[in-house]
């Protein structure tokens, strides 16, 4: 089902804002994207903002001024989960109010110079905080080519994906404490590792610390408990996409995930990019998943296109460096299942599902070298160190590192972008 409309007027790609920014080719935040997220300024308390060019446009002074059709309680606050939780219908009205607002051809606020003094914050002088409380995370293991070169590292090549890999889409109950926006430091966890010449395990600082290049999408209308969401429906439980880094132990984890999965080696962050961007906005970028085979079960199954054409990189600027070397590009289309897949399986049980809580695609791999999601495949777990742009070798991520993931949707002279997902690694305690 197509939730969004394809003639939604707020994609329209002859769409032009006022906002002279907005209209830059290379934006992440033209008027056709209109992200959310909760920023702070100085003299600003945490609120509900919308992305504009080089902007943010204040959701709580537009909708003290009645400019929006929702009530202005719901963008006040930290967090975007009582706006979310007022419905769908309140997502579009306001997306079609600010989009209105915003176009080329409006005076409302445009010319309100006193108003528009009061509802726009620069970006860089705004901080960002996590956009939703997050009350579960949930991690996915969708993309075949991660899973293929994960097990042909750790089992071998021939039975490489698991037999049910094709038939579930494979998850894990992550840890919602320790997600984190985008910008926040992340300390090097400690853990045991078991060395191979060693008998019993050792007490050490992670030396094999990695990322996960993922997408997450956030739940926007939470289903009961007992009450499975179906495949067909599944896209209207969907608020929107962040990027999301699943920072990843490979020490700790190799150790301790047999026979439960991973714990403390994904425990200790997981930072996620501030900008919710919306099904909404992502829906000219619709297209067809990876041909299924076997077919799946009925319950996972759903006709039409559910995969969204997001171009996505890796960006890695080594300790004390300034340039960022791109160590990565991929795109989210390669996913074998979809976010609808996922969340009808991740119900079909019955689980019950809460406004704000995210569900991590799993590391996004595409067919090449040049594609893998993580340092893990990237380097051969370590036997084939990077080398980047600025002549420093990394097996994995060192102290000072800096990790940026970004991503965007190409569309015919302007791109819905995401923003960035970052984070540095601060030594050890
Ligand atoms: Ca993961």
């Amino acid at each position: 089902m197509n939730h969004a409309g394809t003639n939604d007027i707020t994609t329209s790609k002859q769409l032009r804002s006022w906002v002279e920014s907005a209209n830059d080719p290379l934006c992440d935040f033209p008027i056709q994207n209109l992200p959310y997220g909760v920023f702070r300024t100085q003299d600003r308390g945490p609120r509900a903002g919308v992305a504009i060019g080089h902007l943010v446009l204040d959701l709580h002074v537009l909708a003290e001024a009645r400019l929006l059709p929702a009530e202005a309680r719901l963008f006040a606050q930290a967090s975007l989960n009582a706006f979310i939780a007022a419905g769908r219908q309140t997502w579009r009205g306001v997306r079609e109010a600010v989009s209105s607002l915003l176009e080329a051809g409006n005076a409302r606020l445009r010319d309100d110079s006193a108003l528009r003094e009061k509802a726009f914050v620069r970006q860089d002088e705004a901080t960002m905080l996590l956009p939703v409380e997050v009350p579960g995370y949930t991690d996915f293991y969708s993309s075949k080519e991660h899973a293929t070169n994960v097990g042909m590292m750790f089992r071998d090549a021939k039975n490489a994906l698991l037999p049910n890999w094709l038939e579930i889409p494979i998850g894990y109950n992550g840890r919602a404490s320790s997600v984190v926006v985008s910008g926040t430091p992340v300390r090097r966890p400690k853990g045991q590792v078991k060395l191979p010449d060693q008998e019993r395990p050792v007490f050490t600082a992670c030396r094999k610390l990695d990322i996960e290049l993922e997408t997450g999408f956030i739940i926007g209308v939470p289903n009961e408990l007992g009450t499975p969401i179906p495949c067909a429906d599944a896209e209207a439980h969907i608020f929107g996409m962040v990027l999301l880094n699943d920072w990843s132990a490979r020490d700790l984890q190799a150790w301790e995930y047999v026979p439960l999965g991973p714990f403390n080696a994904k425990t200790f962050a997981t930072t996620i990019s501030p900008w919710i961007v919306t099904l909404d906005a992502l829906e000219p970028f619709r297209t067809a998943q990876p041909m299924q085979s076997p077919q799946p079960l009925e319950y996972l199954q759903h006709s039409g296109e559910h995969a969204f054409d997001i171009h996505l990189e890796v960006r890695m600027t080594p300790a004390g460096g300034s340039r960022a070397s791109t160590i990565a590009r991929t795109n989210f289309k390669h996913m074998y299942w979809s976010m609808a897949q996922q969340l009808a399986h991740h119900t079909v049980s019955g689980c019950n599902t809460r406004v704000g809580d995210l569900m991590g695609s799993g590391t996004i791999s595409g067919p090449t070298p040049e594609s893998f999601g993580s340092l893990l495949e990237l380097t051969w777990n370590g036997k084939d160190p990077l080398t980047l742009e600025t002549g420093e070798r990394r097996a994995f991520v060192e102290d000072g590192d800096r990790m940026t993931l970004a991503g965007w949707c190409q569309g015919d002279g302007y791109r819905i972008g995401f923003g960035e997902c970052a984070g540095t690694i601060l030594p050890a305690a």
